[in-house]
């Protein structure tokens, strides 16, 4: 096995970022020094099922990557957290690591959002992160499964350049498909067979915390799913909230039931957040800091709308007030939680009702299963920036020919940020301030 250095320079020249969420830069990651890495294969979003489908058939690389996350940050044991249910995924792992004794499978029940790193260390391990915290503070690493799948190969000297992404929702036929990054979300539609309605709005990711996005949008590094979000769902509307009207629907509509607060994965888990306390404060005219501050703990995972019985969205609330006092400089200590509520227990939110509460339950019928054919694409748009940190800047310059895997874009020296490579071989067609386009035509 490679040596931790060897890792960890060959994890950065090929631009390896946190595939599930942010894109943090995984060379960073992987120098810290931690006694456990869990591999996360939750994928606790309705809907998708990229990271299912990365397992059944390539578990063998998903493995290779967890050992040598291990070898990067010491690590004496290795744990794949993985849904009870994703039974053809779990026999692909239970097979790969017959012969590992350092690695084990760890079963989650079926809830949102199971994949949290708080909620997910916590269930693993029995570790509680601190309020504002990460893994590392409580001596864990967590990956997710195609990160490490991207860990293998980067060691073999191949750069990040395709993505496993899920493509569902009011779809003719989800499906999961491999393809380069760059890769247009108009084209995916068409993989999937158009969609089934008139009126909808495609989300980069799933239907709980994915982002809006349009035709003309390409794959990225963090993409997991493209989904079609039909009009008059929740998620639909969650989008169209009007921030004004909330803090006036805030005053005149929030009862302080609490139920928002009674449901919070974060609260339930001990931290200080209580997004009614919240509410009530913006109610009030933004008076109790205290609880205002709290919004950034808040992880956006969306359920207090849920539970809200007035329709209403501390979660659009609190990402207004996290952005306020980002622009402010204001941060929120690091602070030890408090115990779990015993509540915990019971207020799990089970993935089946979710669906169902979304509105999104007729479109899970079918499994988006990995589309086998070989995926032809000859034009990419690949942004600079599909990370944590800074944008790459481009090495290449218009006109010239480039093959798949080859560098396009570099981090400046000493910054935060991840390598960019051309995903498909052509001509570079395209620079503009954020992106870089290739094209074969
Ligand atoms: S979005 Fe709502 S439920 Fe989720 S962590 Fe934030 S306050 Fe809690
Ligand atoms: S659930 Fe809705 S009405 Fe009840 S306290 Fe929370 S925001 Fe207010």
């Amino acid at each position: 096995m490679a040596e931790r250095q060897e890792i960890i320079k060959a994890v950065e020249l090929a631009g390896v970022v946190g595939a599930g969420g942010a894109g943090f830069p995984t060379h960073v990651k992987l120098a810290a020094r931690c006694d456990v890495v869990i591999a996360n294969a939750a994928e606790c979003e309705p809907l998708l099922a990229n990271n299912q489908e990365l397992l059944k058939y390539s578990a063998d690389a998903v493995i290779d990557g967890l050992n040598l996350a291990m070898e990067a940050t010491g690590a004496q044991k290795g744990i794949v957290a993985i849904k009870k249910k994703y039974r053809e995924s779990l026999a692909a792992i239970e097979k790969e690591i017959q012969k590992e004794p350092r690695i084990s499978i760890f079963l989650l029940d079926d809830f949102y959002p199971a994949g949290d790193e708080h909620v997910l260390v916590y269930d693993v391990l029995g570790r509680k992160i601190p309020e504002a915290g990460i893994p590392i503070d409580v001596n864990t690493v967590v990956q997710n499964v195609e990160t490490l799948y991207n860990i293998s190969r980067a060691v073999k000297h191949i750069a990040v350049t395709d993505k496993y992404v899920t493509v569902s929702g009011a779809v003719k036929n989800p499906v999961t498909v491999n393809v380069p990054l760059g890769t247009p979300f108009k084209k995916l539609l068409e993989m999937a067979g158009g969609t089934m309605v008139r009126d909808f709005l495609l989300f980069d990711g799933g239907p709980m915390m994915g982002k809006t996005a349009s035709m003309d949008s390409t794959v990225t590094k963090t993409t997991s799913g493209l989904l079609a979000i039909p009009a008059g769902t929740h998620p639909w509307l969650s989008k169209k909230i009007n921030l004004h009207v909330q803090i006036i629907r805030a005053r005149s509509a929030c009862c302080q039931c609490r139920e928002c607060t009674e449901l919070c994965p974060r609260r339930l888990l001990g931290h200080a957040l209580e997004p009614h306390r919240i509410m009530r404060a913006v109610a009030n005219g933004i008076s109790d800091v205290t609880a205002l501050k709290t919004a950034l703990i808040c992880s956006e995972c969306g359920l207090c709308e849920i539970a809200c019985p007035m329709g209403l969205s501390p979660r659009a609330i609190n990402v207004e007030i996290k952005k306020t006092m980002q622009q402010k400089g204001i941060k929120y200590d690091k602070t030890p939680a408090l115990a779990q509520m015993k509540e915990r227990a019971w207020r799990k939110f089970p993935a089946k009702k979710l669906l169902t509460r979304i509105g999104m339950d007729e479109y899970a019928a079918n499994h988006a299963a990995l589309m086998q054919t070989k995926i032809e694409v000859d034009e990419v748009t690949l942004p600079l920036k599909q990370h944590a940190g800074v944008p790459a800047y481009p090495t290449v310059q218009e006109g010239q020919k480039v093959e798949k895997g080859d560098i396009i874009g570099r981090i400046p020296e000493g910054k935060l940020g991840a390598n960019l490579h051309a995903s498909i071989g052509g001509i570079v067609a395209r620079i503009g301030p954020d992106y870089i386009t290739i094209s074969n035509r």
